[in-house]
């Protein structure tokens, strides 16, 4: 009999270290039979990164197209449908062969789309190190929600990138804000690891041990290293990039996003959900997600002081005032936030938490 069954899909190259977007992209045998490629990028100083990844392209003889995401896009939710179909236009006219991704934050959800969609694969060279949507083979929550209503897309897991190419020189031009955005979606692997051992024990889910020691590491790196960290040097970069490529790889192991997402992932997309209802922009995914595992570690029984001082000493926010976000909408997301994934078991399916009862824990836990 089986016990244990997987399959583990995880990205073919990752390359990691300053200057190593040239040879890196020069040395990955798939592109050597590759003659159509597409790069998308963000609306500002990605395009750049787009261009200079164009050249070395060219230069091995690939035709290539660029594709730069409108400024609205992450504003209007509604667009990204017709940014997808637009690319995915693009793509059928011209015979693209692969696809680029040179940018940080939600480009990775796009292009993640497009290549399922088009059954082609996504090289990832990320512009930031804010998330781990550069490794993972997930869309996020919130983009999946308002899409697959209108994109024939079966499930928010997806392919891994088949190569990763992380360029340090470029990524440590990023603002610091983001580097410390991206160690909150790390911080957030202590609760969603809690969560999934939670599923497990209620509903029997199945609980792997490979992924699950994979994205702890995550953690472990964040925590042991938060003052390296701090400094934002082209090194702190690099141990934030290590770290959200292991971790995302570890969503390869298992068919599901829960290696990386618990209720403090919850937390976070329900209150940016409820502010585009406001017409508000959220913070950034990783700040909000470092808010939301100080919040569930609390709600797990642990010790939340610790990952509030961590959160801290890297320069990542740890309350409402330093997010940038009033209190009101802290305290409505938390009251909801167990109604927006009831499907995925964590601490928020253990108690009924009512909008004076979210208010008395944000304040015990000195977020509001
Ligand atoms: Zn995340």
């Amino acid at each position: 009999m089986i016990n244990d069954y997987y399959e583990v899909e995880v990205p073919q190259y990752v390359v990691l270290g300053s200057n190593i977007l040239e040879k890196g992209l020069k040395e990955i045998n798939i592109l050597k039979r590759v003659r159509v490629a597409l790069i998308i990028t963000g609306p500002t100083k990605t395009r750049e990164y787009g261009e200079i990844v164009k050249n070395i392209l060219a230069d091995m003889n690939i035709k290539v197209f660029i594709y730069s995401l409108d400024s609205s896009f992450e504003k209007m939710q509604d667009k990204y449908t017709n940014e997808i179909r637009s690319i995915l236009n693009v793509a059928l006219q011209n015979g693209v062969e692969i696809i680029f991704s040179a940018a940080g934050g939600k480009v990775f959800d796009i292009v993640k789309v497009c290549s399922e969609l088009l059954s082609i694969p996504y090289i990832s060279i990320p512009t930031t190190a804010s998330h781990d949507g550069i490794s993972s083979p997930i869309i996020s929550y919130p983009i999946f929600e308002v899409i697959s209503n209108k994109i024939p897309l079966k499930s928010s897991r997806v392919r891994p990138p088949i190569a990763i190419l992380a360029d340090t020189a470029i990524v440590s031009k990023s603002d610091r804000r983001l580097l410390y955005a991206g160690c909150g979606d790390l911080i957030a692997k202590f609760t969603a690891i809690l969560d999934w051992k939670l599923a497990h024990e209620r509903l029997k889910e199945k609980f792997n041990e490979y992924a699950a020691a994979m994205s702890i590491l995550g953690f472990k790196i964040v925590k042991n290293r938060r003052k390296i960290i701090n400094l934002a040097t082209e090194e702190s970069y690099r141990i934030v990039l290590k770290a959200l490529i292991a971790v995302g790889v570890a969503a390869g192991f298992v068919s599901s996003s829960r290696p990386l997402s618990g209720s403090e992932h919850i937390f976070s997309h329900t209150l940016e959900m409820l502010l585009y209802r406001y017409g508000l922009k959220p913070a950034l995914h990783g700040e909000q997600c470092g808010i939301g595992t100080i919040i569930m570690t609390y709600l797990h029984g642990k010790n939340w002081r610790l990952i509030k001082s961590i959160l801290r000493e890297i320069g990542a926010p740890t309350n409402a005032n330093e997010l940038g976000i009033e209190e009101k909408y802290l305290i409505e997301a938390l009251a909801a936030s167990r109604k927006t994934r009831p499907t995925r078991y964590t601490i928020l399916n253990e108690r009924n938490i009512s909008y004076e009862e979210a208010k008395k824990i944000l304040c015990e836990v000195e977020v509001i």
